[in-house]
């Protein structure tokens, strides 16, 4: 059988070689980085977790816990990796990042369908292959993607304010209005003197999160100032600048706000709004805590926090299918971070969908489609698709996945019903992927 290539052995393409290799397809997995770290990088073993060391929320109730689930139900190597190298950390899968990365390099190397060439890969080859080269991807491989991206960009860097989910606003204090009365297209959060005040205060005392070198270079995000960075000029800056309250009434008390926080619609639905001028660099529990701060995001959910720093990913909606294989040339997949996927579990789960997906291929099996009623299917069906506007990197959440019928009440029902439906969905689709199964 012809062989597949995986370039990169991170995350991504350690659960996608796995995929391939377990199914009795041959792999040649390249990875660099006994030659060549990317410098967030610092042990030769794959699957490294370059920051923390935690896997984030292992609740069903959370679209990344569910997915986690999914994933160990789909016989997931990074999942079995993070479940036998675990140490305590409450509700989150937390891991020791040593033993788990030698867990993913053992199994890999142990098995006799793959082949590892420890170098730099410069090109992407011919045939069937899979992408898994991660956010810091660059070189010579770098400038291949972007020369097959055909009219597609791949961006470098990544600068974007925190998207939140309509359903966890409060619109008894938010609420919809166009500066000067032109419109309804944003919701409002209006502050008054105290609250502006305590605000403030927790935003310049805000611990940022910690910066690679890579990441300093402030130069690189041109007229894109960090919130925290606008406050720190003074004061007033902000209420004179994103939030100035001209233009606008708040209709709960017939009068203008001493400031307003603009959230913009970000997908066509309207069931996700961005904070307007809040790109920002502070720590994502930071990002929670002083953000919550605004009346009517007390209990604001964070579909994605706000980010500034390098990141390769590709404009992937129209280029990528759900599957993660490129449209115009489908033997060629993508995976991870580099697909617009965001997070360590969310980059291994889209490497599980384009391994499952290109063995399958190998074999002659029809495609398998996970559909928008599991969360592993619905990152797909987002990173082929996008929600209309400009397409960033995003993490798992129920908001992605395809909506619940009928109008159910309560945020804990929802989630329950979310997760029934993603894991009988799955329970349909497991015996015909466990059927291929070749154990090694
Ligand atoms: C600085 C930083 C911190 C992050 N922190 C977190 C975090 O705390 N939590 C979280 O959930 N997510 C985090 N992320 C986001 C993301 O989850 C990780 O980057 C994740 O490792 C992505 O997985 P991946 O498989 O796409 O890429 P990677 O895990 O980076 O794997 C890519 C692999 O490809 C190899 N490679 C690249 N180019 C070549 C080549 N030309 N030839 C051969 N091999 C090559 C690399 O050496 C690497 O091993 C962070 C990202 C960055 C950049």
């Amino acid at each position: 059988m012809e062989k597949v290539t995986v370039i990169g052995a991170g995350l991504a393409g350690s659960e996608a070689a796995y995929q391939l290799a377990k199914r009795g397809i041959p792999v040649r997995l390249w990875e660099m980085k006994r030659l060549r770290k990317q410098p967030a990088h610092t042990e030769d073993t794959f699957a490294e977790l370059v920051c923390s060391n935690s896997l984030r929320s292992d609740r069903l109730q959370n679209a990344v816990g569910l997915l986690k689930e999914e994933m160990r139900r789909l016989d997931s190597l990074i999942m079995q990796a993070a479940d036998a190298t675990r140490v305590p950390a409450g509700g989150a899968l937390a891991v020791d990042r040593h033993l788990f990365s030698d867990y993913v390099t053992q199994r890999l190397k142990a098995m006799p369908q793959i082949e590892i060439v420890e170098e730099e890969c410069r090109d992407i080859p011919e045939g069937p292959c899979i992408l898994a080269s991660g956010p810091l991807t660059d070189g010579e491989l770098a400038q291949a993607i972007a020369a097959r991206c055909s009219g597609f960009k791949l961006h470098f860097h990544d600068a974007v304010a925190p998207i939140i989910s309509f359903d966890s606003i409060d619109m008894e204090k938010a609420f919809f209005f166009s500066r000067y009365d032109r419109g309804s297209d944003y919701i409002n959060c209006p502050m008054n003197q105290q609250e502006y005040d305590a605000f403030y205060d927790a935003l310049v005392g805000a611990r940022l999160a910690d910066l690679h070198e890579f990441d300093r270079d402030a130069n690189i995000f041109e007229g894109c100032m960090p919130v925290e960075v606008m406050a720190g000029r003074g004061r007033m800056t902000l209420a004179f600048g994103p939030l100035k309250p001209v233009g606008i009434l708040d209709p709960h008390t017939g009068k203008r706000p001493y400031a307003v926080v603009q959230l913009r619609r970000e997908n066509a639905e309207g069931t996700y709004y961005n904070m307007v001028g809040f790109q920002t660099r502070l720590a994502w529990p930071e990002q929670k805590r002083v953000f919550s701060l605004i009346p009517g995001l007390e209990n604001a959910e964070f579909l994605r926090y706000g980010v500034m720093h390098r990141n390769t990913y590709l404009d992937s909606p129209g280029f990528l299918q759900a599957d993660y294989s490129v449209a115009e040339t489908p033997e060629l997949y993508f995976a991870g971070q580099i697909t617009g996927v965001e997070g360590y579990v969310e980059s291994a789960a889209s490497g599980m969908t384009a391994g499952i997906s290109l063995a399958r291929r190998q074999m002659g099996l029809p495609p398998i489609d996970f559909t928008g009623c599991t969360v592993i299917g619905s990152m797909g069906q987002y990173v082929s698709r996008g929600l209309g506007g400009a397409f960033v990197p995003m993490n798992a959440n129920f908001g992605l996945m395809d909506p619940l019928q009928g109008k159910i009440h309560g945020k804990k029902n929802r989630q329950e019903l979310y997760v029934q439906r993603a894991l009988s969905t799955l329970e349909n689709l497991v015996p015909a992927v466990k059927g291929e199964f070749y154990e090694v």
